[in-house]
């Protein structure tokens, strides 16, 4: 039977670090502030944005919001960032994603200043990843990294599998557990016998988008699993990645969905938050 890795109270427990950090830059006359670009009104976005704002009030961290329209230019928003990377009153700048079709993803995050870069999402961020040098995490790696280490999870010299290799969790989750000495395969849609490469994991990370999809065949007995996955059931009750309940008996630990690395993904923005305040005064 599994243990329960609670993202809730670890999260909770980041938060009152950051809460503790931004309270002592108050005493010095810093607000930590963030910028928050919303362009449109995508319904998962708006809940996005809604409990980003509602954090950072939590937390005494000041929160800029801009909600834009969808009719909005690329260049009227590339403008807008430019403005905020300007501004000495702004620590970091968040562009909510998707954007609409006509605005690329790409030239907006390299629009963004990589010391204002909460999301860790500007390539000068994700080449200091893959370098070693300092840089912003993305938050749902960084807050993976977080709910193993302060589980008492030892991540050097584990077999570490990671399913899924997109930009913003499954390629910077291997080079963190990388950098934690760990030994790291990445799987993906073209891995031929994925539950033979999946067996092999100590740590069994995953970030397909595929409801339910790994049960306890992909799962060696024991082994940590991580579900990063976030979808509605049958019965439209949150589920993930993984059946939690087929795998539940092999497992060695766990983690829920939701309470799991959802709660870590913005106690991690959280954190770069108060970070980008940090290098800017170092
Ligand atoms: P993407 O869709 O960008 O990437 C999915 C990855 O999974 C791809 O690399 C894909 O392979 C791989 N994949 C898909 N199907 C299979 C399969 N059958 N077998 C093996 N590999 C497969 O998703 P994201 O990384 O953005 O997100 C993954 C999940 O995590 C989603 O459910 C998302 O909602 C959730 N999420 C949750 C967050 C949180 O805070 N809890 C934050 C971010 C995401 P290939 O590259 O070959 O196509």
């Amino acid at each position: 039977m599994a243990k329960i890795i609670d993202g809730k109270a670890i999260a909770a427990q980041i938060k009152e670090e950051v809460k503790a950090g931004v309270a002592e830059f108050a005493k010095q006359g810093i607000t930590v502030t963030l910028a928050v670009i919303q362009v449109g009104e995508d319904p998962a976005s708006c809940v996005y944005v809604r409990n980003k704002k509602r954090t950072c009030t939590e937390l005494g961290i000041r929160s800029l919001a801009y909600e834009i329209p969808e009719q909005t230019s690329e260049e009227e928003l590339l403008s807008l960032v430019e403005e905020l990377n300007g501004r000495e009153d702004v620590d970091g700048i968040l562009v909510q994603l998707p954007l609409p079709a006509h605005i690329s993803e790409k030239k907006v995050i390299a629009a963004i200043d990589p010391k204002k870069d909460v999301d860790g999402f500007h390539p000068y961020n994700v080449g200091a990843l893959s370098t070693g040098e300092k840089g912003f995490l993305p938050g749902t790696p960084a807050g993976i990294i977080q709910l193993l280490k302060r589980s008492g999870i030892d991540i050097d010299g584990k077999e570490c599998v990671v399913i899924g290799r997109s930009n913003i969790v499954g390629k910077p989750m291997a080079q963190l557990l990388l950098k934690e000495n760990g030994t790291v395969t990445i799987a993906h849609s073209h891995t031929k016998n994925l539950p033979e490469v999946t067996r092999r994991a100590d740590i069994l990370i995953v970030a397909i988008g595929q409801r339910k999809m790994i049960t306890k065949e992909f799962v060696k007995a024991g082994a940590v699993v991580i579900d990063v996955g976030m979808h509605r059931d049958e019965n439209n009750k949150l589920c993930g990645d993984v059946d939690y309940a087929d795998v539940f008996e092999t497992a060695g630990a766990i983690t829920p969905v939701p309470g799991g690395v959802g709660p870590m993904t913005i106690a991690m923005l959280m954190h770069n938050c108060l970070e980008s305040v940090r290098l800017r005064l170092s």
